[in-house]
Formats: C-alpha cells, sequence, structure tokens
C-alpha cells in the first residue's frame, strides 16, 4: 500500500473505504503483488527449467490459488484437504505435490487415487508404500540435510530433533528399501524451514541433497522447498533472490551436467509470494490509558491473527484512518480474555476510537490459522485486483459456530 493524496491505496483502491464497505475485522489481498512475487522468482532463475509450487498452507482461499495456477503455478500441500481444494482450483494432479508429515497411510492412498505427486518422509512409510505400489506410482523423497539457518525454533526443520524428513545420514538405508521393493523415486525434496537468510547457505544444503541425488538414476525434478525470508520490519534484511538465482542456477547447471540430463528445480514459496501482499484491518473499538500505558483495543485478536503471540512475529501497524496525525506511542492489543497484544510501544499516527488500524504481511499464516475462539467469527476476506475490490470470502455468522453442535439435552 502507498500514501497517494492522504489516503492510503492499493492499485489505485483506497484501503478505508474498503474496510469500510466491507467492515471490520478485514482480510484484504492485493492480488497484482502476488503475481510481482511470482514473476520476480521465475526472473531470477530465467536460465533454469524452473516449477514454482505455492505452498497453500499460507493462504488457501480458492481465488488466491487460481490467480497463482492462472501464473502458471503449481502447488504444494500438506493435507488431503488442501489437494482437493487445490484441484477444485483447477491444478492438474500432476501439477501438485503432496507433502504430509505424520498422516495414516489411509490418507496417502487417497491422495495416490487423485493423481498427485506424493513427497514420502519417513523410511517405514516408504517400505509401506513399495509394498503397496512397487514402482507403480512415482515417488519424491523427502531429505533432512540437517542445514541450521535463521528463523524462530516453532519454524526450523533441519535440525536434528526435527520430525520433518529422512535424515541424510540415513540415505544406505532408504536405498536399500528403494532397491528391494522397485520403488521409482523421481524426485529429491528439501525443505529446511522457513527465514534463510543467505543465498550461500541455501546453495551448501542443495549441495548435501545434490550429492546424494547423483545416486538416483530416475529423478525429473530436485524440490529445494521453501526459506525465502521476506521484510517485517523495515529494516529487515531479505533473502536476496537474483543472487541466488544466480549462485543457485548456476551450481544446479553444473550438477544436470554431472546427472546427464536437465532436471526441473522446484520451489515451494508460501511466505514470499502472499505475506506481503496481505493486510488485516482492524478497527479501533477502545482506547485505554492506564498508569504506565496507552492501549488501543481492536475489534479482533490471536483467534484471527495468531502469529504475534504464537511466533513473537512482528507485524507492522500503520493508522490508515489518521495518516497525518501526531505519532504517540500504543500497544495494540484484542478483545480476547487472554494477553493477545499484536504489537507494544508502537509509533502510531495518533489514534482515536473508530480509527480503522492496517497489520501489514498478513497474507500468510494469517486467515489459515484463525480460529473461532471466545465464540467469534473469522473475518471476511477481499481481494483487490485490476483496480477492484471484491469479496471474497464472506464473515462467518453464529450459525457457522453452532452448525456442527448436536443438542441432546
Ligand atoms: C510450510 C511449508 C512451505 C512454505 O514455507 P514458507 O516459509 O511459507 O515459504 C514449503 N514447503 C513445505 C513442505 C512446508 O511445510
Amino acid at each position: 500500500m502507498q500514501l497517494e493524496n492522504d489516503r492510503y491505496v492499493i492499485g489505485g483502491v483506497d484501503l478505508l473505504k474498503v474496510g469500510e464497505q466491507f467492515g471490520t475485522p478485514l482480510y484484504v489481498y492485493d492480488g497484482n503483488k502476488i503475481i510481482d512475487q511470482y514473476n520476480k522468482l521465475k526472473q531470477a532463475f530465467k536460465k533454469t527449467d524452473l516449477k514454482i509450487k505455492y505452498a497453500c498452507k499460507a493462504n488457501t482461499n480458492i481465488n488466491i490459488l487460481k490467480l497463482l495456477h492462472k501464473q502458471g503455478s503449481g502447488l504444494d500441500t500438506v493435507s488431503i484437504n488442501e489437494v482437493r481444494i487445490g484441484l477444485l482450483a483447477g491444478f492438474a494432479p500432476e501439477e501438485i505435490l503432496y507433502t504430509p508429515n505424520c498422516v495414516s497411510f489411509e490418507e496417502i492412498k487417497k491422495a495416490v487415487e487423485l493423481g498427485v505427486n506424493i513427497n514420502i518422509d519417513n523410511i517405514s512409510v516408504l517400505e509401506h508404500f513399495g509394498h503397496e505400489y512397487q514402482n507403480k506410482v512415482p515417488v519424491c523423497i523427502r531429505i533432512n540435510p540437517h542445514v541450521l539457518a535463521g528463523g524462530n525454533s516453532h519454524i526450523q526443520t533441519g535440525h536434528i530433533d526435527s520430525k520433518f524428513g529422512i535424515s541424510i545420514h540415513q540415505i544406505r538405508h532408504v536405498m536399500r528399501v528403494v532397491k528391494a521393493n522397485n520403488i521409482n523415486v523421481v524426485g529429491l525434496h528439501m525443505h529446511t524451514g522457513s527465514d534463510i537468510l543467505d543465498a550461500e547457505v541455501f546453495t551448501r544444503a542443495a549441495e548435501l541433497l545434490f550429492d546424494v541425488a547423483i545416486e538416483f538414476e530416475n529423478l525429473q525434478y530436485i524440490d529445494l522447498g521453501s526459506g525465502f525470508k521476506v521484510g517485517y520490519r523495515a529494516d529487515d534484511i531479505t533473502t536476496d533472490i537474483d543472487r541466488l538465482g544466480e549462485i543457485l542456477g548456476e551450481r544446479f547447471d553444473v550438477f544436470c551436467k554431472a546427472y546427464g540430463r536437465e532436471l526441473e528445480l522446484w520451489f515451494e514459496p508460501g511466505k514470499f509470494l502472499v505475506s506481503e501482499a496481505g493486510y488485516f484491518l482492524v478497527q479501533v473499538n477502545v482506547v485505554k490509558q492506564t498508569v504506565s500505558t496507552v492501549f488501543a483495543g481492536v475489534d479482533s485478536g490471536q483467534n484471527h491473527l495468531i502469529r504475534p503471540m504464537m511466533y513473537d512475529a512482528y507485524h507492522h501497524i500503520t493508522n490508515i484512518s489518521n495518516p497525518n496525525g501526531v505519532q504517540r506511542i500504543y500497544s495494540i492489543v484484542g478483545y480476547i480474555c487472554e494477553t493477545d497484544t499484536f504489537g507494544y510501544d508502537r509509533k502510531l499516527n495518533e489514534v482515536h476510537e473508530g480509527d480503522i488500524l492496517a497489520m501489514h504481511n498478513a497474507g500468510a499464516y494469517g486467515f489459515t490459522m484463525s480460529s473461532n475462539y471466545n465464540a467469534r467469527v473469522r473475518p471476511a476476506e477481499v481481494l483487490i485486483l485490476d483496480g477492484k475490490a471484491q469479496l471474497i470470502r464472506e464473515r462467518e455468522t453464529l450459525d457457522d459456530l453452532l452448525k456442527n453442535q448436536i443438542e441432546v439435552l
């Protein structure tokens, strides 16, 4: 969003008006920003046969999926319902990768029936898969290269205690299982966790995977997961995509020559594609002055955007109702009966009761992690595309809270 003639606008659309028209709390997505991010990644790897698989757990609104599909994106899914939503959005089964962790074998069988690519991250499951399908269903194997990189401990997946992937040190065992069951391995995968800052670190992890990949004869793709860091604070360092494209693209090319064949390079960005495109609009119900603090209490809470409370995540906050007001210090808190603080000691343009605040970087893991705690309904969602704001999810109602309850008394 940007300031134009004292109004915050997204692609020419006045954000405050969107908040007033559709009501708050409200998730608003900038469709053109999503397209820009997709093209940026594509452009950085223009010399590589790159396939982008949007990790849709970040945001599963079907319109976001359709928008990315239109750009040429595939899909990374972690549950059978994400697979089904992807198919409903128009993705072909072969464009979808299913990367489950600790799901039942029944669920994996359903994904096989739906015809999507299967990613396996456990030796016992690989064995089971081999017994069931031999070489009739191709698979990808998720490897944990144990590369530690940035971020909060909740989002690191590469460490030795991680439940994700098959340890790279178990690769001999994997090879035995593959040979014994005649399993057709067409992909190798790693996803070391979010917030990798450094193109060199990323490339080093990839090298470990390439070393292993040489031993598999039928590969069609190498999937390097995600880990792209996006800026939450103004001075945050972000992944330099162009540099990554240059360094890793070249290294991948060398690998393909050694392998003897051109392979596809896959990435599965979630945040990178949709985080910055999203704004969460809330209205200030009360300004509360205590002995030590001025609180701005808003019509939302951890039930709608839990990242600040769960990951200690920083979401920048702007008072879009008062762009020129004098700046004062506020703690922005929710209405839930927990300590649900969106931001401590933030400088905001003077806040009045009734003002609308915009929380930035709300496009990823915002709505998808929301809940009905305190019997609050989940927010509506709006997509701004080509100068038009459209409702893409209705606000829930009391009926939604009750619809699966069975009265037995
Ligand atoms: C969550 C996840 C991603 C996306 O991570 P981001 O940090 O949102 O880019 C990619 N791949 C897998 C397997 C994941 O679980």
